[in-house]
């Protein structure tokens, strides 16, 4: 093991229960608060109860083991539930987690059942990696809720699964990745129902001692209203053993970061889809007057929902819901890779269309200019567009020196002509000023009384512009 941890807690009562009925663990390298629910003592002996199982059934540093564990607790507090009339009902939440094998390496394990919560703090973020089994957050999920009114809702304290409650459990079980700095928080509702995440995180990132922490968030719980029982257990990696400096050189050298940001965001979407989400027990959670839970309790059988099979009773090493940190890495990534293909596909078809354009335009265009002294015409613009070089396409017999004065410029820059046939027409125009001209010229000057009629144009008729000549 290379990973080391250190952990601390706090608990109280809070400032309108007369009994505590959280129970914590810190020992053997788990760490768990159970929330008990049930009158008469109900509540705090099956939390109770639940921890000293689960402390005691965990045999191995594996996931198995620990769901196993969590899975006799469950029996153990059902059991203990049918054998006093007085206890009947009782029922517990469960948060557990442990540092696991995963192989050559180590992972933290975690299962849960019921409305208490793990969250991980890593980067200055708070990320819930429990899903509430409650009906509110059903309805929440369903879209039936925004998180304000569930964060209100007057039922938010019935729950759809707990432990005790039926001889079988769904339990939701996962891995994450351990890196050096991480914080783990686990909570009773009597913390996250009273305090901002907003300020559990602040209060994360300000104390380092954990159970300074922990106890920071018990008195800002009461400080906000105290109206249940508070626990919380903060767990810190707090060596990791190399893992997270591999890390950042790999993530630093392949879009993997990418696929690291997506696998929080993953994280918290595979919540809405965790298996175990459907009702399979509903418990009613209610005060006495003297503050402690009480439970009328009713309850249906657990129904792995169809598809599930077993995978969430066994967590699976290596499946796709487990190991979410690799494994959703692996499908963003993917995921990533087929968008940059289309992306890149998409910008091949942009770019093709564009040369395809600027090549046809290329193509089918023309000018009048100069092959060495004489005029000639071509296909292409004059400075040619990307790789499309004008070529020639008609010579003439026209010199540089023949063509009208003001039209040389224009020639000189290349005369742009739509098409082949008005490049023909405007040198046939140039033809005819310079055939006029020639005509013309020299004039002979009348050396007797001037004839009848003037013998053609003369120069001092100014050429009419080319009828084809675009403006
Ligand atoms: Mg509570």
């Amino acid at each position: 093991m290379t990973t080391r941890l250190r952990a601390g807690s706090a608990t109280e009562v809070g400032r309108v229960r007369s009994v505590n009925q959280d129970s914590k663990l810190l020992t053997d390298g788990i760490y768990a608060v159970a929330d008990g629910m049930g009158g008469h003592q109900g509540g705090e002996v099956a939390s109770a109860l639940a921890i000293e199982v689960l402390d005691d059934a965990v045999i191995e540093p594996t996931v198995e083991s620990l769901l196993e564990a969590a899975q006799a607790a469950n029996a153990a507090v059902f059991e203990k539930a049918s054998e006093k009339t007085e206890l009947t009902g009782m029922g517990t939440t469960l948060c557990a987690l442990q540092l696991v094998e995963a192989g050559d390496d180590e992972e933290i394990a975690w299962v849960s059942v019921g409305d208490s919560r793990i969250y991980l703090f890593r980067d200055g973020t708070l990320i819930q990696l429990t899903t509430d089994h409650s009906l509110v957050e059903d309805l929440r999920r369903d879209g039936q809720l925004t998180d304000e009114e569930a964060a209100i809702h007057p039922q938010r304290n019935i729950l759809t699964r707990a432990l005790g409650i039926d001889p079988d459990v769904v339990i939701d079980a996962k891995t994450v990745i351990p890196y050096r700095d991480d914080r783990y928080l686990i909570c009773s509702d009597g913390l996250f129902n009273e305090v901002q995440e907003s300020l559990m995180a602040a209060t994360l990132r300000r104390i380092e001692d954990p159970d300074e922490a922990a106890a920071e968030l018990v008195r800002l719980a009461n400080e906000h209203g105290g109206r249940d029982n508070i626990t919380c257990v903060i767990v810190d990696v707090i060596d990791d053993g190399g893992r997270s400096e591999a890390a950042s050189k790999a993530l630093a050298a392949s879009e993997v970061v990418s696929a690291e940001r997506g696998e929080r965001t993953s994280q918290e979407a595979g919540k809405d889809g965790a298996p175990g989400d459907e009702v399979t027990s509903v418990v009613p959670r209610t005060a006495d007057a003297d503050g402690t839970d009480d439970r009328t309790a009713y309850s249906t059988p657990a129904v792995p929902r169809q598809g599930d099979d077993d995978l969430w009773d066994r967590a699976v090493p290596g499946s796709p819901e487990d190991h979410f940190s690799r494994g959703l890495g692996r499908g963003r990534v993917k995921h990533l890779t087929w968008r940059v293909l289309a992306f890149v596909f998409a910008l091949l078809v942009i770019a093709g269309a564009a040369v395809g354009a600027i090549g046809y335009f290329a193509r089918n265009t023309y000018y009048v200019g100069y092959r060495g002294d004489l005029v000639t015409i071509y296909k292409g613009t004059p400075s040619g567009e990307l790789w499309f070089k004008p070529t020639v396409e008609r010579t003439t017999q026209i010199a540089r020196t023949q063509v009208p004065v003001e039209y040389r410029d224009d020639v000189a820059k290349g005369k742009k002509q739509p098409s082949l046939g008005k490049a023909l027409d405007y040198v046939q125009n140039l033809r005819t000023i310079i055939d006029q001209r020639a005509t013309a010229t020299p004039v002979t000057p009348p050396t007797t009384a001037p004839t009848s009629a003037p013998v053609g144009p003369t120069t001092a008729t100014p050429p009419a512009a080319p009828a084809t000549t675009p403006p």
